[in-house]
Formats: structure tokens, C-alpha cells, sequence
């Protein structure tokens, strides 16, 4: 222990062992914890002129006591304590439920300060707060900590208060001199007096800006110590691929790479060839051109000597990949092969057999890559697609399996930069920002669910054209019934309105591998022309001759997920539609609907979403991933954010950093949090 601020919260007055417990589940546990426990909001305290308060509104006033309170008791713990209030000029009723014991203490002509409801039709306040004495001892702010369980804000702001009035002045600046000048930052000791007691409004301006700054450093310091230790943890040589090869086989591609895709390979080979792992973030719009990317990327790897993987989440897509990929390397002699979970016996044993001795090149699964009994000859590159939807766990086991290859990620759920920068800060991101020339952008309709007869003659006329359409319901959960049956409703309506004349499938995520498969194959040979789906099709699939898109209850879908969705017709050289049904109840609900026909660009998009619904909703909850802050909020500050980003950048990469004394406060809170140790390295 080497100061006070170590010590437990128990050396403070009133926190005995059951108050520790319940500090303990807020994560306090020292005397710096809890003064780092900062709050979320502020009570505005600040005493108002009756004359200007609304109805209904919430107030503070300061008043005198006029009459002998009278307390009424019914039932037999519920209370109402009324008395007269002269307050100002103002002669007021102010009524306290279930707190008689205050009758006593409420002595006429006392001085009391009360916060409360306003009913300005009465001139009652109805009160929930009663501070006996003047307003001077409340202030015009009132922090408010998330506090769980039975510990009251009242009481931690009484535990604060005595841990910074005797512990304050041991408090460490972890901030360097430098930074605080250059961004006019509030020294440790004044920022925590700012956040907890604010006098002015300015004050709490301060002292948030102030915790905002240090909370993305600390953060973005995290991210990037890791992201330096990868790069120096090298493993000896990186892979020496042939340039000259692999200049003939861009050259022999059907087209002319964009220059976002040529920047993305220089940036994917550089990583490739130098000896630090790559770990890569490939993002790019749907239709961007990522599998062309990979497949350059696979390629070096294959001329360097090494083996290449690509992992992508559905069987169905590993096909398409197998697919694309095999059409791609149609002029190469690459050994490509498939292994999903269908395929089995000897086949398998033979591939198997075959990727051990090193006479395959390229594998192209699903998350059967990665069983115990695959063993790769020497694998270099893995490629996942869909990145979100694979995990850090599958990386763990490619290591345990002692393979050290550069990984690079696809995705094409537009990451707004923001969470970005937040969510893959210890990875290098390469973005795909342009799509291929000659798209015709999909145009987007918002239709109510009344103009349904109107958006089937419109799908009708699309495939007399010999056009297919895909039907999209909701899902929310792959297992929730409710909306398993909501998809075969709209197949039954769907396959009676379009009898004799055009044929309809249905396609859910609780159909076995096998008939889904069969399905998506009958779509793309155009033996379906209407395919009603859940989101299983939202990923990759690729039915060029699919024109016309209607999403059903589109508004309880993430915008970025709508244009995923979307993002599945529009791939041929026709024009493409896609008609949103939804009777969203909300302006902020008709806002995202706007926004998805007005906008063709997954980024801008994103960007949109993510101010509408806030970071948590971002991803969906469960997967979300994203770190919490205490006071900065990743939308409303991402220019602190970026700020943050460079200047961690930059202190990783100096020497003053890792040895001089300035730095020694922030160099100890970044080995507490791990990020110095290596155990968060894959
Ligand atoms: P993504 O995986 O990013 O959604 P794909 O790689 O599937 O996109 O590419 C979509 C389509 O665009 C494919 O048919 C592909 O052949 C084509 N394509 C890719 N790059 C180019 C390019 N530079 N010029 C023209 N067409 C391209
Ligand atoms: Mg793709």
C-alpha cells in the first residue's frame, strides 16, 4: 500500500462490513474508487420564482414555515404531512406523504428548503425533498450516482463527501502538466470537487469535460499498448509473396480494381509481408468488392508457400464463397476445397488428409474450420467474413491449435467510425469506400401497411419482367415461434395472391441446414420467383436476378440491418427496388424510415442510427461488446474521442511515455487494467 487512497472504504465513518458489500457491487472498493465514482447527472437545485413555473414542473424553493403542520394518517404506515409555505411572496401548500416524523422539526418560521411537483392550478407542491434549513446547504446541484441494492445516493453522497474532504489532497494527478494546459483541462482535485459538488453549471462543465478527456485516453491507451504489443511480438519472417504473380493475377480479373480496393490490398500486403500478425479490419458497403479483396489477399499467401482459410457463418454462404472464389482463381491452379458440417465420412477424412500434407491451398467452411480433428499443413491466412458474428473465441482456438496466422476480418455492417475506433481500436482498419462503377442505387419506397395491394402490383409487374423478389419478416430471435409463424402467414397470403402464375418459398432459421440449402438453391436457379425469408438471407447471398425487395414490420429493424438486408438486390445491371411496410408510431420511427429511402450510403446511414438509438442498440444488446464509460458518451464526444485516439497514438510511440515520471500515474492505471500484461493478446 503506498497511499491512503488505497486504503478500504471501511476506514471511512458509517461504512462498516455490509455497506462495503453493497460499495463492492458498484466496484468501489478504496478510498480512490469511490471518489472516482462519479455521477451520471445532477438534480437541478437551483431556486426558481414561482411566477415563471409551469404546471407540473419540478422546483426548488426556499421558504418559511407558515402554520403548525397537520398530519393524517390512513392506513397504517402511509402519512400526508401538509403545511403552509410562505415562499417568496408567495403563500403555497406544500404537502409530504409517509414522512410524519418531519411534523416535529417543521417548527412555524423555521427555514426549510424543499424540492417538488408544481400545481400551479392549486398552489400546491407536492414534496420529495425537504432539506431543514436554507438552500445554501443543498447547492444548485445535486449529483445523482447509479447506485444499486440498498445503498441510497443520499448515503453515498455522505461517503463522498467525507472521502474527499480527507482524502482529496492525496489525490495523483494522472494527467501530464502539457495535456492540461493544451486543452485547458481542471487539475484532479478541482474535477473531482466540480463533478460531485458543483457550484455553477460551468463548474460541472469542468469537470465532465475533464473526465471525458482522461476516460478516452485511458481507453484508447488500452487499445493501442495492445495493438503495439502484437506488432512487436513478432514471430521471424512475414510472408514473402510473388509480386510479379501476383500482379498477373489482379491484372487477369474480369475488371479494373476501385482505387478504395487497391488500397485496401497495398495495406493487406503490407501487413503480410512485414513480421508482426496482421489483425485487420476489411470494411466495406455491401457491394463494395471485399471478396475480390480476400481473394488477393489468399492468393499472396498461396505464393508465399502458405495455406489460406476463409470463414464465413452459414453454409450457405461458404457455398456462394466456394462458389465466387473457384470462378475468381478459374486461371490459377489454386487447390480450393469446402468443408462445412455436411460434408462428412470419407470425403471428409480425405480433405482432411489432404489439408495436413499441404495439397490444399485455399479452405473455404464455417465454423467446422476450426474443430479439433482440422489441421492445416501451414496455414497463413484466415480470413472470417461477417466479422461480428464470430468471435474471440474462435481465434482462441486457432492459437491453441499453435497457428499464428495474420487475420483479417470482413464486414459489411457499416461501423460508424465512432465504434470504430472505440470497438476495434487495437485493430487496423482498411475501408472499402467506394462501390464499382456503374451501379444503378436501389431506390427505397416507404409504403403503410394499408398500400399493400398497391406494393404486390408493383412486386407482380417486376417479375413478369422474369424478376425475383425476396419477402422479408421480422425476426428477432432465431427461436422466437411468434415470428416463425408470422413469416408462414405471409407465405400463405403470398403463395394464394401469385397462384399458377409465379411460385413461392419460404425460408426461416429454424429449417434444418439441409432444406434451407435446398431452398436458397431453387431461388437461385429461378425455380422460386418469391422468396419469403426471415433475416436468415441477410448475409452475403447473391441472386443477382433478384430485383425487388418488400420488408415487412420494417420499423423494428437497425436501420444498418435494413441496408444489409437491402443490400441483397441491386447486384445485377437492372434497376432494383426495395419497398419498406411499416407504420412506425414514433417521429424518431418515420425519421429512420426517411432516412433509409434517402439514403443509399451504409456509412451515412449508420452514422444516422447511431444517434437515433444511441451505442447499446447499435449492435443489438446481447452482442453488443462495447466498453462502458462512466461520464463520456461515445456519440456525443467523439471528437474528445478522436482527440484521445492520437494522443494515445502518439505516447505509445514514445520513449517519454514508458520511462518519464510525468506519465508514471497513467503508466500504473494502464498496467492495472491488464492491458500491460499480454493476457488480452490473441
Ligand atoms: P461484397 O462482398 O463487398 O458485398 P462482392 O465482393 O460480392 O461485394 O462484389 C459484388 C460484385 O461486384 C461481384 O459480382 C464482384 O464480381 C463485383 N466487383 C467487385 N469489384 C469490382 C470492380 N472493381 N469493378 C466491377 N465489379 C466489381
Ligand atoms: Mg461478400
Amino acid at each position: 500500500m503506498n497511499s491512503p487512497l488505497d486504503q478500504e472504504v471501511t476506514v471511512l465513518r458509517g461504512i462498516g462490513e455490509e455497506t462495503a458489500v453493497q460499495l463492492a457491487g458498484l466496484d468501489i472498493h478504496t478510498i480512490r474508487d469511490i471518489l472516482y465514482y462519479l455521477p451520471y447527472r445532477y438534480d437541478d437545485m437551483r431556486l426558481r420564482d414561482l411566477s415563471d413555473v409551469e404546471h407540473d414542473e419540478r422546483i426548488t424553493v426556499e421558504g418559511k414555515v407558515h402554520s403548525e403542520p397537520s398530519l393524517v394518517y390512513y392506513g397504517k404506515k402511509r402519512n400526508r404531512l401538509t403545511f403552509r409555505l410562505l415562499a417568496d411572496r408567495y403563500l403555497i401548500k406544500a404537502v409530504v406523504f409517509n414522512r410524519g416524523y418531519l411534523k416535529g422539526k417543521l417548527q412555524p418560521n423555521s427555514i426549510v428548503t424543499v424540492t417538488g411537483k408544481w400545481d400551479k392550478h392549486r398552489q400546491t407542491l407536492t414534496c420529495f425533498e425537504v432539506i431543514l434549513g436554507p438552500h445554501e446547504r443543498v447547492g444548485d446541484f445535486q449529483p445523482v450516482y447509479a447506485v444499486k441494492g440498498s445503498l441510497t445516493v443520499k448515503a453515498l453522497r455522505r461517503f463522498i463527501q467525507e472521502a474527499f474532504d480527507e482524502y482529496a489532497q492525496y489525490m495523483e494527478e494522472p494527467l501530464p502538466e502539457p495535456l492540461l494546459m493544451k486543452y485547458k483541462l481542471v487539475g484532479i482535485k478541482d474535477a473531482l470537487s466540480f463533478m460531485h459538488f458543483p457550484e455553477t453549471a460551468r463548474e460541472m462543465k469542468q469537470g465532465r469535460r475533464r473526465f471525458v478527456y482522461e476516460e478516452f485516453l485511458l481507453f484508447q491507451l488500452k487499445m493501442q499498448a495492445l495493438r503495439k504489443m502484437r506488432r512487436e511480438r513478432t514471430s521471424g519472417a512475414g510472408q514473402k509473396y510473388d509480386l510479379q504473380k501476383l500482379k498477373a493475377f489482379i491484372a487477369s480479373l474480369p475488371f479494373t480494381l476501385t482505387n478504395a480496393q487497391k488500397k485496401a490490398v497495398n495495406e493487406i500486403c503490407y501487413d503480410l509481408k512485414s513480421p508482426y500478425k496482421m489483425n485487420r479490419l476489411l470494411q466495406g458497403d455491401v457491394g463494395s468488392g471485399k471478396t475480390v479483396v480476400a481473394a488477393i489477399a489468399l492468393f499472396a499467401s498461396v505464393t508465399a508457400g502458405y495455406q489460406g482459410a476463409l470463414m464465413v457463418p452459414t453454409e450457405i454462404l461458404a457455398e456462394q464463397h466456394e462458389e465466387s472464389l473457384k470462378e475468381i482463381f478459374s486461371k490459377t491452379d489454386l487447390r480450393i476445397e469446402l468443408l462445412t458440417s455436411s460434408v462428412k465420412g470419407k470425403k471428409r477424412d480425405d480433405i482432411l488428409e489432404r489439408l495436413k500434407s499441404g495439397d490444399i491451398d485455399i479452405m473455404i467452411g464455417t465454423h467446422s474450420l476450426i474443430q479439433d480433428d482440422v489441421d492445416f499443413h501451414r496455414l497463413g491466412l484466415v480470413i472470417t467474413d461477417e466479422q461480428h458474428r464470430f468471435g474471440v473465441e474462435q481465434r482462441r482456438i486457432l492459437k491453441e491449435k499453435g497457428e499464428h496466422p495474420d487475420v483479417l476480418f470482413m464486414t459489411a455492417t457499416p461501423i460508424p467510425r465512432t465504434l470504430a475506433i472505440t470497438v476495434f481500436g487495437e485493430m487496423d482498419v482498411s475501408a472499402i469506400n467506394e462501390l464499382p462503377k456503374g451501379r444503378k442505387p436501389i431506390e427505397t419506397y416507404w409504403a403503410k401497411q394499408e398500400m399493400l395491394d398497391r406494393v404486390l402490383d408493383f412486386m407482380e409487374k417486376e417479375l413478369r419482367e422474369g424478376r425475383q423478389a425476396y419477402v422479408i419478416c421480422p425476426l428477432i430471435e432465431e427461436s422466437d415461434k411468434l415470428d416463425v409463424q408470422n413469416a408462414i402467414d405471409v407465405y400463405e397470403m403470398l403463395s394464394s395472391h401469385f397462384q399458377g402464375r409465379y411460385s413461392t418459398g419460404l425460408m426461416h432459421g429454424r429449417l434444418p441446414a439441409a432444406e434451407k440449402d435446398e431452398i436458397m438453391k431453387a431461388f437461385s436457379r429461378n425455380e422460386i420467383q418469391v422468396l419469403v425469408s426471415t433475416t436468415v438471407v441477410e448475409v452475403g447471398v447473391n441472386v443477382p436476378n433478384a430485383t425487388f425487395m418488400l420488408i415487412y414490420d420494417a420499423e423494428r429493424f437497425g436501420l444498418a440491418q435494413l441496408h444489409q438486408l437491402r443490400g441483397r438486390v441491386g447486384r445485377g445491371s437492372s434497376q432494383s427496388y426495395c419497398i419498406l411496410l411499416a407504420d412506425p408510431k414514433t417521429e424518431i420511427g418515420k425519421e429512420r424510415m426517411r432516412i433509409m429511402t434517402e439514403t443509399n450510403d451504409g456509412f451515412a446511414l449508420s452514422e444516422r442510427d447511431l444517434e437515433l438509438r444511441g451505442p447499446g442498440d447499435f449492435f443489438g444488446k446481447k452482442q453488443s461488446g462495447l466498453p462502458e464509460f462512466q461520464v463520456a458518451d461515445m456519440v456525443h464526444d467523439y471528437r474528445v474521442l478522436e482527440v484521445a485516439r492520437n494522443d494515445a497514438l502518439e505516447m505509445i510511440e514514445s520513449e517519454e511515455f514508458w520511462n518519464g515520471e510525468s506519465y508514471k500515474i497513467l503508466r500504473s492505471r494502464l498496467e492495472q487494467s491488464g492491458a500491460l500484461s499480454g493476457e488480452k493478446l490473441d
